[in-house]
C-alpha cells in the first residue's frame, strides 16, 4: 500500500459531540480556514489550519 505523502491526517475532537475525528490536512503556503462536517454528528465545524500544521476547530455558532 502506497501512502500519499502530500497530505497528512490530524487527530482532533469534534467541538460539538466530542467524538474523535480524523482530518485530512493538505500542505498550504498560507493559513486556511474552511468548513467541514463532522463525520459523526454531521454538524459543520470551522477548521483553521496554520502554516506550521497546527489545527484549530471551532463551532460555527460560536
Ligand atoms: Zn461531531
Amino acid at each position: 500500500m502506497q501512502e500519499d505523502l502530500s497530505t497528512e491526517t490530524s487527530k482532533q475532537y469534534c467541538p460539538y459531540c466530542g467524538e474523535h475525528i480524523r482530518l485530512i490536512i493538505e500542505p498550504f503556503d498560507e493559513p486556511q480556514t474552511y468548513t467541514e462536517d463532522c463525520e459523526v454528528c454531521c454538524r459543520p465545524m470551522i477548521v483553521q489550519v496554520e502554516v506550521n500544521g497546527d489545527v484549530f476547530l471551532q463551532r460555527e455558532d460560536d
